[in-house]
């Protein structure tokens, strides 16, 4: 027993793990000139017009930022062609996604998810008392939609589907999730976590356009964190019927998405021809690195999002560790494989030849 009552919940929760820093594991080790690729963020930086515009607003931190945010989402509702009541805006997507199950999963009741994905989900799920019920992914690393329809019960309150899926990569069509939603019945929330959609092909349809609107019951969760490089910043949005938005923002802790976070996402979306450019060179990246892998015999699922997955199973933890030594940290999966972040040309030339030594 220690200091207080914890909640048993709490007590039996390891501390949440980020991906670990180049710093942390140079020491670790011993080492200097680490590579991070083990969080799937952005090797560049935002365009210069967003950087003035987050120094512009740092003059005015002793304010407390638009708790509602109601520039950027309006900005956000014009761009995207939803109403501002079908956008709430959040302190990451992951802020959203956790405002998700405060609203409305209660002890006992059930979250769906296919399983590998987002760590962060069953953590929330946990906090919150509720059961996370894992459904695996088919032997092609892709989500089983008919299995997780199948899992889907009378306690079910929320489905949470990432796509494309972290850490495997795979994608969902948006005709698939129709079909999907056809079998789930209107009381039930299917979350669909576009954190990458950025970097996934496009013919795989709009779950905006072609998914809220039809079907009532759709939250689509995007971020600035990954695509525009504002994963500092902690600014993401979700689009879904107003009668959820208006759910989601009764539970956002107050002025979490700061003035800075705002002021970032705004002017990322005047800019987006010159985040394209960063994301375009981003996805030469993925197929280099791809073509690479598979030349050197490496079977990976094609990915749609900014990282490979390499579904090495019981390897996964030495491989990442040998890596690491050699100063490329990597994200692993125990038992399942390791997920690594697409970088700049350098780091993903240097991973490829670490990967190529440690795996001889
Ligand atoms: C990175 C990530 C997020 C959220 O990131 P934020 O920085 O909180 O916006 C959400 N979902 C998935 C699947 C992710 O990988």
């Amino acid at each position: 027993m220690g200091v207080g009552r914890v909640r048993p919940v709490v007590q039996g929760l390891a501390p949440y793990r980020p991906g670990k820093g180049a710093k942390q594991a140079e020491a670790e080790h011993g080492i200097s000139d680490a590579i991070k690729l083990a969080s799937n963020e952005n090797p560049y930086a935002p365009p210069p017009s967003v950087l003035s515009a987050i120094r512009d607003a740092a003059a005015g931190v002793n304010r407390y930022s638009d708790h509602g945010a109601s520039e950027l989402r309006g900005k956000l509702s014009r761009w995207l062609g939803v109403g501002q009541d079908s956008v709430a805006v959040g302190c990451g997507s992951s802020g959203l996604l956790q405002q998700l199950c405060v609203a409305y999963v209660e002890p006992g009741d059930e979250v769906v998810s296919p399983w590998l994905s987002f760590e962060a989900y069953p953590l929330f799920v946990a906090l919150m008392d509720g059961n996370f019920v894992k459904v695996p992914l088919t032997s092609s690393h892709r989500i089983d939609l008919d299995a997780v329809a199948a899992a889907v019960g009378p306690k079910t309150k929320l489905v949470m589907l990432a796509t494309p899926n972290n850490p495997t990569g795979c994608a969902l069509s948006t005709d698939d999730l129709a079909s999907f939603m056809a079998k789930v019945s209107e009381d039930v929330l299917v979350v669909v976590d576009e954190a990458y959609r950025e970097f996934s092909d496009p013919a795989l349809g709009d779950p905006v356009g072609d998914l809220v609107g039809r079907f009532p019951n759709v939250v689509v969760t995007r971020t600035f964190s990954k695509a525009y490089g504002l994963a500092g910043l902690r600014s993401g949005y979700a689009i879904a019927d107003p009668a959820i938005i208006e759910q989601l923002d009764k539970v956002l802790l107050a002025f979490s998405v700061n003035s800075l976070a705002q002021a970032g996402a705004i002017a990322a979306l005047d800019a987006l021809d010159e985040i394209q450019q960063l994301i375009d060179s981003l996805l030469a990246e993925r197929a280099r690195v791809v073509e690479a892998l598979r030349n050197a015999g490496v079977a990976l699922p094609d990915p749609q999002g900014n990282f490979v997955w390499i579904p090495i199973g019981d390897a996964a933890d030495d491989v990442a560790l040998a890596l690491e030594q050699r100063g490329v940290v990597v994200r692993p999966f125990s038992g399942d494989g390791i997920r690594v972040t697409i970088s700049t040309p350098a780091e993903n030339d240097r991973f490829l030849a670490t990967y190529a030594e440690v795996t001889a």
